[in-house]
């Protein structure tokens, strides 16, 4: 069995370094919240595996080269030769402002399945990582999603849940309806601050939808808070831990490089302090480079930032 495995939708992402209606070159990349995951706990060294569909064409092919090339398992993938590659277009409208719009509807990863997952999670798995983008995504994704947070918990893997609303998908009465009973299954709920209500009740502030999640069985609740670093909230208390302070180039995937670390320490017995500390330290290298997973760390890499000053040569 694997440390960790996880699915959803795996895009293929078009970079425009300016608006995108001038045209240009665009620049080709992965992209997807749980395949950013997979990478950041890959380059650790950790034994993962991914599982989602992925057009027959050359774009899905890509999509396996990529995953492939950073050593995530992609055994169960499967190749969906009626349906076109999720696109995502990134588009640098100015320094500090990045628009992003998709050709995701119909795609081949929005027919994911209970079938699909069968063998993966059948194998087993000490994490079994979900988001909340891929019960957005279709009515059978959705069944996917809530039959494996169901099947995982059972089978007693860790089930960890990034919130990750998207509203060009659903609206948050939508999502707030199927993540709710979702977070029930899980161990670790990861949320922004201003998702918390969207598994809890609508409205709640962060001391009631955490409340309650503890009470319905979550262990864990990880509340990011960008710059200024996260909370942890268990039923001990709550412990605050700062950013690592680098300058931030391009933000896109921080929250899920912070997951990753966040799972990586878990994988590795770290305490919560331990565990904190590595979630913060990827987030700070996803905002430090670009890309959304292309900065992430090698294991002997991850004290590169201790003690980092601007201008430092290595
Ligand atoms: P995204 O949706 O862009 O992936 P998010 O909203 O899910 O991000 P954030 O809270 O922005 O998640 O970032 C996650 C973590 O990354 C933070 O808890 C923090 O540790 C780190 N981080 C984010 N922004 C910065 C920053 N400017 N400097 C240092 N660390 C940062």
């Amino acid at each position: 069995a694997v440390d960790l495995l996880t699915f959803g939708e795996a895009l293929v992402s078009l970079r425009a370094p300016g608006p995108l209606a001038a045209g240009g070159a665009l620049t080709m990349h992965l992209a997807g919240a749980e395949s950013n995951v997979a990478i950041g706990l890959a380059r650790l060294g950790h034994r993962v595996a991914w599982v989602g569909r992925v057009s027959e064409d050359e774009l899905g092919e890509y999509v396996l080269r990529q995953l492939r090339a950073e050593g995530v398992g992609v055994d169960d993938v499967t190749r969906d030769a009626d349906r076109p590659a999720g696109l995502l277009f990134l588009e640098r409208r100015t320094a500090d402002l990045t628009r992003v719009r998709y050709h995701r509807a119909g795609s081949a990863g929005s027919a994911l399945r209970v079938a699909d997952l069968r063998r993966p999670i059948g194998d087993g798995a000490r994490v079994l990582h979900l988001t909340g983008i891929t019960p957005a995504l279709s009515d059978s994704a959705r069944e996917a999603t809530r039959w494996a947070a169901e099947t995982g918990s059972r089978s007693g893997m860790l089930v960890s849940l990034d919130v990750n609303h998207r509203s060009r998908l659903w609206t948050r009465e939508a999502a707030r309806a199927v993540l709710a009973p979702l977070a029930a299954h899980a161990s670790v709920v990861i949320a922004s601050a201003d998702e918390l209500d969207l598994v809890g009740e609508p409205g709640s502030d962060e001391s009631t939808a955490v409340a309650g999640l503890l009470a319905r069985g979550v262990e864990t609740v990880l509340v990011k808070l960008g710059a200024d670093g996260a909370r942890a909230y268990t039923r001990d208390g709550v412990r605050q831990v700062a950013a690592v302070r680098v300058t931030a180039v391009d933000t896109v995937g921080a929250g899920d490089a912070f997951t990753a670390g966040y799972l990586s320490g878990h994988l590795d017995g770290l305490d919560l302090a331990g565990r904190l500390r590595r979630a913060v330290t990827l987030g700070a290298f996803a905002v430090a480079g670009h890309g959304d997973w292309e900065g992430l760390p090698r294991r002997d890499e991850l004290s590169l930032l201790d003690g980092h000053e601007t201008g430092n040569t290595l």
